[in-house]
């Protein structure tokens, strides 16, 4: 009798305590954001990525009702910010952005220390910008016709820059060296911000990166501009052709990206994120900007989590097979 008691005692107080523990559980997430929420970026401040997570932070801000913290991870084509994130509290408070390298990155990396579809919540879609290929302002070809007799006959004397193996910049310049038959050498930097300066003060030769960076510099004449890697020209760049109209067929790059927490971050969470998102989205000031940058703002049905989950498990069945055929490992 005596330890029947005890243990009715014992069950009452644990079920005390774990309804004390659920309460306080539902009472962070309903109190949820109660500190600013910190967006980690895995490339340099200024250069594509950062400018999507600058641009969408401040109205995302807004309607969460606390400051949004930009965090930019660096290093290893994104994939340091990706496994920093994987480990973060799964309480809201840190969240990612990263682009179309969320997909590549399980073919590129063998030992990789997160899993893009296990480690994660999603939370949507975010932007879908083109790239363009870029020269520095004195390179001695003013068309692509010439770039391409260029690169041919300097090979691997011309210098290809990028954001590091995994970056979109680097599986742009593989398209681009496997479809002209040419070894260039290339130059990591640890995003395309940094890659960008060099390309200014010509210290690099060629670089391919998204147009929420470069079409500012385009507009200035301070770079050369060979072509965009979408089917269509894009109406912020009206004259310059697309690598396809210029004979390299096929040649289709547009960077999507994606808003992803901690694995177990709750669904009330995930869905105050959501709305925050969406919000930042249809901000005038944000549709303006982007379509000056040609960079396209997704369906509803994309800006979802499962919109996110599904678009990033067909992404890695397709760049699979394209990386393993293309022999390219990272690690
Ligand atoms: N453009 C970089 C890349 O190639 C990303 C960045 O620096 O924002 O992935």
């Amino acid at each position: 009798m005596q330890m029947a008691v005890r243990f009715k005692h014992w069950l009452t107080a644990v079920a005390g305590a774990a309804s004390l523990v659920a309460t306080g559980a539902a009472v962070a997430q309903a109190a949820f954001p109660a500190k600013p929420v910190t967006v980690v970026v895995p490339f340099s401040a200024g250069g594509p990525t950062d400018v999507v997570a600058r641009l969408i932070g401040v109205p995302m801000g807004k309607a969460l009702g606390q400051t949004v913290i930009i965090d930019n991870a660096l290093g290893a084509g994104g994939t340091i910010a990706a496994a920093k994130v994987a480990r973060a509290a799964p309480d809201g408070y840190t969240i990612f952005l990263h682009h179309m390298g969320m997909s590549t990155a399980p073919a590129l990396y063998r030992k990789l220390s997160f899993d893009p579809l296990k480690d994660f919540e999603y939370i949507g879609q975010v932007v879908d910008v083109p790239m363009t290929l870029l020269g520095r302002k004195d390179l001695p070809a003013n068309n692509f016709k010439e770039l391409q007799a260029y690169v041919k006959a300097n090979g691997n004397k011309v210098t290809l820059a990028n954001a590091g193996l995994g970056a979109v910049s680097h599986l742009c310049g593989l398209l681009f060296m496997s479809q002209m038959g040419v070894e260039l050498t290339t130059v990591p930097y640890k995003g395309t911000g940094p890659a960008m300066n060099d390309l200014l003060g010509g210290q690099v030769d060629l670089l391919c990166d998204q147009t929420t960076q470069t079409v500012p510099f385009i507009k200035d004449g301070r770079i050369k501009v060979y072509g965009v890697t979408t089917h269509n020209r894009l109406g912020s760049l009206p004259n310059v052709p697309t690598l396809d109209e210029q004979g390299l067929k096929a040649f289709e790059v547009k960077v999507w990206h994606g808003m992803y927490a901690p694995k177990g971050t709750p669904k009330e969470v995930i869905d105050k994120l959501n709305a925050a998102l969406k919000t930042a989205m249809a901000d005038p000031h944000v549709k303006q900007r982007l379509a000056e940058l040609s960079s396209d703002i997704p369906s509803a049905d994309k800006m979802t989590p499962e919109g996110l989950r599904t678009h990033l498990t067909a992404e890695i069945a397709k760049w699979g097979p394209v990386i393993k055929k293309a022999g390219i490992y990272a690690d």
